[in-house]
């Protein structure tokens, strides 16, 4: 059984007053997440990765499919989506405005441990001073505010609040996005060492490869899940996308750009025009409309998964 199971899982809005727009956040998402595993959500910015990461806190309910925990409809079972508020936490991209800037350090990371492990006194204490040193800093910075520290030693804070409550999956969304390059890797060694201490399954959604190739060669195994348009393009072993990245959006990803504009060039001397920007279609294939392979069906339909072992792509060149 899958710890996290999202069926045909969508969240659509609608925009404007009088002439509505739908738009869809995550369309059709199917995705299963083990106890344990560590997995990349890779995508460019508005492809859905927030959404999903508040999904998957029960912080956003979807607007179609299902969210299972362990087995239970999170959004038809109050104790379930209590459970995921509690086990599954989430760490947020900017370091600073996930913290109260009239708290210190230490009553930032008590209010987690007060609330959920009812603890209080000397025991409080110790507990924070226990969770500072987890994630690497010193103590004696526990009476500092938000403003006296670094957005490396911040996004520490936040990790140590998320992990204060014993939580079961890690929710990093672009955790190392807002840092300086020298914090980066120490954030993600951070994770990584976190996951292994406690058992947990971690879930780092980025829009860098560079960061899914990082965590990848510290913690071998990584599955990778490539969204685009909402929807998730590919999904396969992060080292398999890697060295043979099968969805065009995928290739893109990886660097084959050169390639893919070589035959951009070419699929414009058939007559498909690149779009000056990125439009995201509601129907058909989301990346049909910078996509050089595109023909007519791409634009009508969403493909059916091709799926082969541990790797699974939605495109009409394959299968
Ligand atoms: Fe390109 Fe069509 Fe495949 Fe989408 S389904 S990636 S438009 S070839």
């Amino acid at each position: 059984m899958a710890l996290i199971k999202l069926d045909d899982l969508t969240v659509r809005y609608t925009q404007g007053r009088f002439n509505k727009k739908v738009i869809y956040a995550l369309k059709g998402v199917d995705l299963e997440i083990n106890s344990g595993e560590t997995v990349s959500v890779i995508g460019e910015s508005g492809a859905g990765k927030t959404t999903l990461a508040r999904v998957l806190v029960a912080l956003e309910k979807p607007t179609g499919g299902t969210y299972l925990y362990k087995d239970k409809d999170v959004w038809k079972d109050k104790g379930a989506r209590k459970e995921v508020r509690r086990e599954v936490q989430y760490i947020y991209q900017d370091p600073i405005s996930a913290l109260n800037p009239s708290k210190t350090i230490r009553e930032s990371i008590s209010y987690p441990v007060k609330k959920h492990l009812k603890l209080k006194g000397d025991e409080l204490y110790g507990k924070v001073v226990e969770l500072v040193k987890a994630v690497g800093l010193d103590p004696s910075l526990v009476d500092r505010y938000p403003n006296q520290l670094s957005g490396g030693q911040l996004q520490r804070v936040n990790i140590a609040r998320a992990i204060s409550v014993n939580p079961k999956v890690l929710i990093a969304d672009e955790p190392v996005t807002m840092l300086d390059a020298s914090y980066r890797v120490g954030i993600i060694d951070l994770l990584v060492k976190l996951k292994k201490e406690m058992d947990m399954t971690l879930v780092l959604i980025t829009h860098d490869l560079a960061i899914a190739k990082y965590l990848n060669y510290k913690s071998e195994g990584v599955k990778g899940v490539v969204i685009y348009g909402g929807r998730v393009v590919e999904e396969g072993k992060i080292d398999d996308i890697i060295q043979n990245p099968l969805h065009p959006y995928s290739k893109f990803l990886v660097g084959s750009y050169i390639d893919i504009n070589y035959e951009a060039a070419e699929a414009e001397d058939r007559g498909v025009q690149e779009p000056k920007e990125a439009v995201i279609p509601n129907q058909g294939c989301p990346f049909s409309v910078k996509c050089p392979y595109a023909v007519d069906k791409c634009k009508k339909g969403f493909p059916n998964y091709t799926v082969n072992r541990d790797r699974k792509v939605a495109c009409y060149l394959y299968g």
